[in-house]
This record gives structure tokens, C-alpha cells and sequence, in this order.
């Protein structure tokens, strides 16, 4: 059996460039960009006022002048003019664009008005409120780095530069397969010896927070269906995620199957809990990955969080940052298996603090729903103290 850490370097071995592709910006969200993003021309593109209030020309100021004549509005979204005399103000409004020979914007609460003349009751300061043509990004210059992932604030760059397609890397196909006679579907009512399919679930909706929508199957625990069906799934898709079927009982017949299909294993079984019996392997002709999970929810959960996950970034190129958290509690490792741990995080006085989430083995799945993420705790010695700092792999987004 393998350790940990080999085994999850075995799986980022096989990280895999699935090319890119072109698709519209409202299906950008959570892909990642394929592209450099260049600005198409200044940020902003021309002198813009922030305040509502009144343009001026900062030299009549100067010469004591606190009193403007207002010559007109300049509203957002009409094109540039020009202070018809320098000595007089035009009242502006947020977003549009400042004449030239005006260079500072006075907002309204610092003025009076009254009978078209301004008066200033406060002493504004050469070229305020005005966010200056290309001070943000010059036109040519880079917006957004190629590899980085879209979130809402990428789209808004996106939209900015006018890019309504944008490339990005392509994601692979993903099957993603129950095994079990025991299982149900959500809708239907369980006999007493069934549970509902609920890894399923979990990994459909793990896989759409990555923008992957993958197909569901399911395989009655029988070995000829069995192998019949997941020939064909390995031949349609790029990734294969099964959850159950890899332990040693007698009606888990994946790993046979998978060898007889001829999916190269890379490893059975790795030191760890939970998730101990989990299959990794590539049908080398096909070029399929198969992430073989066991079955209980807390051992699927786990791998795709700490496998899955990171192989997909690593292909995707994104990096895998290495998070650590602060143990409010000190744990104790016996064994030599590395201990994936569930934890509630508390974000307090800067640092991040966890604490075990109480749970009844790899089957309590409610307990999944309490966690924020999984702490790595290698066999390396028998107590981890409070307060120490230790590797941690979210599950959920902090906000
Ligand atoms: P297995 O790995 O097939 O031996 O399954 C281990 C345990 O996980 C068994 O109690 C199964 O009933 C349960 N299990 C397997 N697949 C699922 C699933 N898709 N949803 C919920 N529980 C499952
Ligand atoms: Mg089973």
C-alpha cells in the first residue's frame, strides 16, 4: 500500500491539457482563462468625473475667484466639449467626461447654487474627482493573466474590454457512476434494507462548482453488466469518477473489471482514512483516467476533494496553494494511516482556527454537511498539539 503523499503525487502525474475553447461570457464563470486579456483602450478612456457637482478650470482659483457662472450640464454618455470660457463652471455628472480645459470637479455638497452662479464654500484642490484617462491601465496593457480563474470581478474586466466570447481551457468529459444494489434513486421511496444514492449528488455538484457537468451512471453490483457498461463509459468519456465497488468484499467487482478492460492501475489502496481502498488508474489506448472512490460517503468526498481536485487544477494549470489551519484542539494519530479529518474553520483575530467536526466513521454523511474542509494529519508522530499549524483542504467557500 502507498502513502499518502506518493499516491497524490502519483495522481497529479497524470495531469492532462485538454485544450481550449471559445465560449460566450455568461458561460465564463468558474473556467479558466485560456487567453492574456488585453485592455482595448485606456482605463478609463477619458478623463471622468466621480463627484456630481461642477467642472472648473483649477487657474481661475487661483486668482481668488469663488464664484462660477454655470454654462451648462454635461451629463454621462455625451460626447466631449469645452468650457466655453475658462473663468466659468459646467455642472457635470459621475461618468462623464471632464472638458479639457477643465481639471478639477467640485461636488455639490461643497457649493451653492443659485441663479445659475456657483459659489464654493469649501476649498477644493487641483484636479479632485476627476479618476484620469488611463490611470487604471493603458490601452495595450495586460488585464488579465492567462491560467487565472473567472470570478465574478474577471467578468466584469471581461465585459469591460469587450470580449462577449473568451477563451478558456476546455474541461474534460466526466462520467460520474454509483455502484450498488442497494441504492435508490432521490424520488423514490427506500424498502428497508435501500438507502438513496447520495454520493452521486455530491459529486454532481462538486463537479458543477468547477464548471463540469457530468453525466450520471449507474452499476447494479453484477460483474458481466458491470464490465459491459463501463467499457462504453470509458470509451465516451475523458474521466471516470466511481464511488463503491473497490473494498474487498465479495460483490466489489471494480477492480477486476477496470484490469480486465484493460485500465492500467497505477495504485489500489493507499494509507489513509478514510477512503482507504481507493483505485487509480488510465486505459492507456483510450487514454481514460478513472478515479475508482469506496462508497462511503465520507471516503468519496474526501478523495475528490484531495484527489480529484487537485489533479483537475494541476491540469487546468491553476495552483494548488498549500493551506494551513491552526488546531484549536490537540489530536491524536495512531497507525500509520494519514488521517483526513473533518473540521469546522473559525476565522478569529487574523488566524484561522479548526476544530474536529464529530462524526461516526467514513458512512455518517451528515456530518459532511458540518464541515468546512478536511485537515491532512500524517502518521508522523502520535499527537498533534493545539495550536500547531497543519495542511488543510477547504470544502466549502468562506463566504
Ligand atoms: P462500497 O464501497 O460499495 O463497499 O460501499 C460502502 C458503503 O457506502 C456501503 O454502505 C454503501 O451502501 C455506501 N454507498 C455506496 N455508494 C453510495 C452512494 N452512491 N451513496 C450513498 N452511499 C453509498
Ligand atoms: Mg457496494
Amino acid at each position: 500500500m502507498i502513502s499518502f503523499k506518493e499516491a497524490l503525487k502519483k495522481v497529479l502525474d497524470y495531469k492532462q491539457d485538454f485544450g481550449t475553447e471559445q465560449i460566450p461570457l455568461k458561460m465564463a464563470m468558474g473556467r479558466v482563462l485560456a487567453e492574456e486579456v488585453i485592455a482595448d483602450r485606456d482605463f478609463p478612456p477619458f478623463n471622468r468625473a466621480t463627484k456630481d457637482g461642477i467642472a472648473i478650470n483649477y487657474d481661475s482659483i487661483a486668482t481668488g475667484q469663488t464664484t462660477f457662472k454655470i454654462e451648462g450640464i454635461l451629463p454621462a454618455g455625451v460626447a466631449p466639449t469645452l468650457l466655453s470660457n475658462t473663468e466659468q463652471a459646467i455642472e457635470i455628472m459621475t461618468g462623464a467626461v471632464v472638458p479639457d480645459n477643465a481639471d478639477t470637479v467640485v461636488m455639490y455638497e461643497h457649493l451653492v447654487i443659485e441663479n445659475g452662479w456657483a459659489t464654493l464654500i469649501q476649498n477644493p484642490t487641483k484636479g479632485q474627482d476627476i479618476h484620469p484617462k488611463g490611470s487604471d491601465r493603458k490601452s495595450g496593457e495586460t488585464v488579465l493573466q492567462k491560467n487565472t480563474k473567472i470570478t465574478a470581478s474577471e467578468i466584469g474586466v471581461l465585459a469591460s474590454v469587450g470580449k462577449s466570447t473568451v477563451l478558456v481551457k476546455r474541461l474534460p468529459r466526466v462520467a460520474i457512476i454509483s455502484t450498488g444494489n442497494e441504492l435508490v434513486e432521490v424520488g423514490e421511496q427506500p424498502l428497508s434494507h435501500q438507502i438513496r444514492k447520495s454520493n452521486i449528488h455530491t459529486l454532481f455538484g462538486a463537479l458543477s462548482q468547477e464548471g463540469i457537468v457530468p453525466k450520471e451512471f449507474h452499476l447494479v453490483d453484477e460483474k458481466e453488466v458491470i464490465k459491459e457498461e463501463l467499457a462504453n463509459i470509458l470509451y465516451n468519456f475523458e474521466v471516470v469518477l466511481l464511488s463503491g465497488g473497490v473494498s474487498k468484499g465479495k460483490y466489489d467487482f471494480i477492480p477486476d473489471v477496470l484490469e480486465e478492460l484493460g485500465v492500467d492501475k497505477v495504485f489500489h489502496r493507499v494509507l489513509q482514512r478514510p477512503g482507504k481502498p481507493f483505485w487509480f488508474g488510465k486505459q492507456p489506448t483510450i487514454g481514460t483516467l478513472v478515479f475508482s472512490f469506496p462508497g462511503n460517503p465520507a471516503s468519496t468526498f474526501a478523495n475528490y476533494q484531495v484527489y480529484f481536485k487537485n489533479w483537475l487544477r494541476s491540469s487546468l494549470n491553476l495552483p494548488n496553494p498549500k493551506i494551513t489551519v491552526i488546531l484549536e484542539e490537540g489530536i491524536p494519530v495512531k497507525g500509520d494511516l494519514t488521517l483526513l479529518l473533518r473540521v469546522r474553520l473559525k476565522c478569529a483575530d487574523g488566524r484561522l482556527l479548526v476544530s474536529q467536526v464529530k462524526e461516526n466513521g467514513s458512512g455518517d454523511l451528515t456530518s459532511l454537511a458540518l464541515t468546512d474542509g478536511f485537515i491532512v494529519l500524517d502518521p508522523v508522530k502520535e499527537f498533534y498539539e493545539a495550536g500547531e499549524s497543519v495542511s488543510f483542504v477547504p470544502t466549502k467557500p468562506l463566504w
